[in-house]
């Protein structure tokens, strides 16, 4: 996942040089807090560190189709948001480490219908954005219910075409807003080979089942494993 310092935000905004643009796409951003918890001490109870090492901000909207606006407004504003996220990734490549800007596309459904509608020289830009490691994508074309069957996880992890998808490398599925996430679909994530799965439940129509923020690995038949970040509900 990406992480930026909350200090950046400020100095960013004076800096970039769209400054109508970018505060076009604070209005877009929800961010989601990754807290590094650390025990110090031999022998401690795993479940209560006392020592907060690192703050991580994941910087990121929420996709929420119809729910924000109309589903097709929804969908051109995520579009655009991406093409802001791109270009302020390349235009910090070469600032300060601390000053570069960081920016994760939550679902696939995004970033299909932005590369549906880019010219070549507008993917290259997407790609090298990508290859910067400060454009990440996640790995589901939207945040979704516990009831889907197994065709329909099929066509959610492979919505982007195999060459993108493999360019792209997504690596967390991201699933916030809503509650819980199947072993079905951790299985077929795994599949795919995305290993690690951010979650934000909402906390008005159900609720994490333990303590926010923590982290867990999620033991699957056969051996296999999922590392879940339990962050907060977006909006929290
Ligand atoms: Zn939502």
């Amino acid at each position: 996942m990406i992480g930026l310092e909350l200090q950046t935000l400020s100095r960013m905004q004076s800096s970039y040089p769209g400054r109508r643009t970018w505060t076009l796409l604070m209005v877009a951003v929800a961010s989601l807090t990754l807290v590094c918890l650390d025990t110090r001490s031999e022998g401690q109870d795993q479940s209560t560190p006392d020592v907060i090492r690192r703050i991580d901000i994941v910087h990121m909207t929420h996709t929420d189709i119809g729910f924000t606006d109309h589903p097709i407004v929804c969908r051109r504003q995520q579009m655009r948001y991406l093409d802001i996220a791109i270009d302020t990734v390349l235009a910090t490549t070469d600032s300060p480490l601390d000053a570069q800007f960081y920016w994760t596309a939550e679902t696939t459904l995004a970033v299909d219908d932005w590369w549906k509608d880019a010219d070549s020289n507008r993917r290259m830009d997407f790609l090298k954005a990508v290859s910067t490691g400060r454009l990440e994508v996640g790995a589901m074309a939207m945040n979704q219910t516990p009831a889907l069957n197994s065709q329909e996880w099929r066509t959610l992890i492979h919505w982007l075409p195999d060459p993108l998808w493999r360019q792209i490398g997504p690596r967390v599925a991201i699933q916030n807003d809503v509650n819980g996430f199947p072993r079905a679909g951790a299985i077929r994530l795994l599949n795919r080979g995305v290993k690690y799965l951010f979650m934000g439940i909402n906390s008005h129509n159900g609720g994490p089942p333990m303590h926010t923020p923590s982290a867990f690995w999620w033991k699957m038949p056969g051996e296999r494993r999922m590392f879940v970040w339990l962050g907060d509900h977006y909006a929290q």
